[in-house]
């Protein structure tokens, strides 16, 4: 499944909304380690296409982790309350995981040195979490009003309500616009003589 979601603000939130829909259903988008893959692979954090760059199932395990914990501390930091000891644990530990060696290569061009890439890129997710968490952006964290996910806001006035504009935003003033129009209320329309289940 590749409709991940990109543009929220910082590295960490993208990964974070590989879950979505949390107030929910969530989708996980993650579901299998290719899917991790083509993930790191776009975010610029993996590579090369060999063997060696599928993640394996812990580390598909590691991922989704370190994502959850992510979450959760970032949730409690936005609201001010204390973060679980636990979670701010795992993050620290994968942030002190393995690193590339940065080598120079021909041209002076740096060259990246890794036994194992996936690893790799696990660490500098968790340090992108260490760094949202700990820096004066947490407070700019916002969760949209249209499909919860959570998104940076770097607007002047700080008081943005949608992760984008081109779509929650604009699907919720289109259906503003509909109901104004049609003089009724901002609900769903059925047709007539369709039964609800419930009814
Ligand atoms: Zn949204």
């Amino acid at each position: 499944m590749s409709d991940f979601r990109w543009g929220l603000g910082h590295l960490s939130l993208d990964f974070v909304a590989t879950l979505g829909a949390r107030r929910g259903n969530p989708v996980e988008r993650l579901g299998a380690p290719e899917d991790l893959a083509e993930w790191l692979t776009t975010a610029g954090l993996l590579g090369g296409t060999g063997p060696s760059a599928i993640p394996t199932d812990a580390q598909l395990d590691d991922a989704r982790l370190l994502r959850e914990a992510t979450y959760r501390v970032l949730t409690a930091g936005r609201l001010g309350a204390a973060p679980s000891a636990d979670d701010v644990d795992l993050i620290n530990r994968y942030a002190r995981g393995a690193v590339a060696a940065l080598q120079i290569g021909p041209g002076l061009r740096v060259v990246r040195l890794a036994t194992d890439p996936v690893a790799v890129a696990v660490t500098e997710l968790a340090r992108a979490s260490v760094e949202l968490l700990t820096g004066a952006e947490l407070s700019r964290v916002r969760q949209c009003d249209g499909c919860s996910l959570l998104f940076l806001d770097r607007s002047r006035p700080g008081q943005r309500r949608w992760c984008s504009m081109g779509s929650c935003g604009n699907r919720r003033k289109t259906s503003r616009y509909r109901a104004k129009r049609d003089g009724v209320a901002e609900v769903p329309r059925r047709r007539p003589g369709v039964r609800l289940p419930m009814e």
